[in-house]
């Protein structure tokens, strides 16, 4: 029988795995993927993450990490408007960050298995692709949508999804010939896309767009050839950067909101618990707080000093106050960033007042969640 057993290793869960097996107790995580592997993420970490990655061990510096501090936006009709971001951020990709927690991960103990998918739990049982696993508490950390939630027959699952709420995610990585310390957002019909610097002067490229711009049998290629080349500065950057693999990484069925952080088998972190739009640019750092905050109450429950349902209520308070708020400013910006109109205006008038647009980009980044 293990302590922990950990559903999923991307951020949440290899920093549960990190903080949990740094405290001495037996942390088992399986992760599906391979390490390491490419993820659909527009790898732009806010600041206020930076302290908690260097307490893991990450040494972000080493890996290449691009510093980001300012921003760049252009809306569908070719308005554009600049900031500095008074945060900041950094640029990394996940196929290097992930990598580096699994293998901080191991350093300090825990069983690693990846290449592994969970295919069912039960009370305190595991049934995976590596054989049958036990633990004290088990954490669900598998992302936006698995087949795990289908298991579970999770509540927003059963919703079905209605097409306006339904997005997809395209990401690559290129060679292109930006500034380093910028961020970009270009808007286009119906979607957005994002480019940052990330390690090895290289740059991640990467957009949501509503499913619906699908239309029938249209693939990728002609997805951006008609609907995200009708802005200027997204065709010009689609045409001109050197894509560095070929077939970009995509998912669907994405569909941002809140979700419930437990049941009786399970306790949620990271979009398990919550899938916030990438516009606030936090679901890697929410993700990562959400860890936090949840490791505390584990080792509590591990130490005898609370049962698992005062463990999973004491997180789900936490949680609330730490993202609810955050949620509800990510759909405001989420309906703005849909309307045309309303972001050609907010852009002139931003340009024309531009404390305007830092007062904007303050609300989507936060101070530092670990002090150390
Ligand atoms: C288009 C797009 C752009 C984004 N851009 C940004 C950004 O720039 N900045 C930012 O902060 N956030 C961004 N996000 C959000 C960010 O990517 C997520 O919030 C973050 O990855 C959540 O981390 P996680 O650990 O919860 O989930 P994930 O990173 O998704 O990890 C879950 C892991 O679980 C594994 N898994 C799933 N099911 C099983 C199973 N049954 N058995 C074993 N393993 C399993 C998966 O393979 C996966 O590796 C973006 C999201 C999208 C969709």
């Amino acid at each position: 029988m293990h302590d922990v057993a950990i559903i999923g290793g991307g951020l949440a869960g290899l920093a549960l795995s990190v903080e949990l097996s740094s405290k001495g107790y037996d942390v088992v995580l399986f992760e599906k993927n391979t390490y390491p592997f490419h993820k659909v993420c527009g790898e732009y970490i806010p600041n206020e993450s930076v302290a908690y990655l260097n307490h893991l061990g990450a040494n972000l510096n080493a890996l290449g990490a691009a510093n980001i501090n300012q921003f760049a936006l252009s809306t569908l009709h070719g308005n554009k408007m600049s900031s500095t971001l008074p945060l900041g951020g950094i640029g990394i990709s996940r196929y290097t960050l992930d990598n580096e927690l699994a293998n901080i991960s191991k350093t300090r103990g825990a069983k690693i298995f990846d290449n592994t998918t969970v295919l069912s739990t039960e009370k305190s049982k595991l049934a995976t692709t590596a054989g049958d696993f036990e633990a004290r508490i088990i954490i669900g950390a598998h992302g936006k949508r698995s087949t795990i939630d289908k298991k579970l027959n999770r509540p927003f699952i059963q919703k079905p999804l209605s097409s306006k709420d339904n997005f997809i995610g395209v990401k690559y990585h290129v060679h292109a010939d930006l500034p380093r310390n910028l961020i970009e957002l270009h808007i286009f019909k119906n979607g957005y896309c994002g480019i940052s610097a990330i390690e090895d002067n290289k740059y991640c490229m990467c957009y949501l767009s509503k499913a619906s711009n699908l239309e029938s049998n249209m693939t990728i290629d002609e997805l951006e050839a008609s609907v995200l080349s009708q802005n200027p500065i997204l065709k010009d950057y689609l045409t001109r950067f050197e894509k560095v693999y070929d077939h970009p990484k995509v998912i669907s069925q994405i569909y941002f909101q809140n979700k419930e952080k437990g049941n009786d088998t399970l306790i949620y972190a990271g979009d398990a618990a919550g899938l916030i739009a990438p516009l606030s640019g936090n679901g890697m750092s929410m993700a990562l707080h959400s860890a936090h905050l949840l490791q505390n109450e584990i080792s509590q429950f591990l130490d005898g000093q609370q049962n698992e349902n005062t463990t999973l209520i004491n997180y789900s308070n936490l949680w609330k106050k730490a993202f609810n708020q955050r949620f509800r400013f990510s759909k405001v910006m989420q309906m703005a960033f849909f309307n045309p109109n309303f972001m050609n205006g907010l852009v002139k008038s931003a340009n024309i007042f531009p404390p305007l647009a830092s007062t904007i980009i303050k609300q989507t980044h936060e101070k530092a969640f670990f002090k150390g």
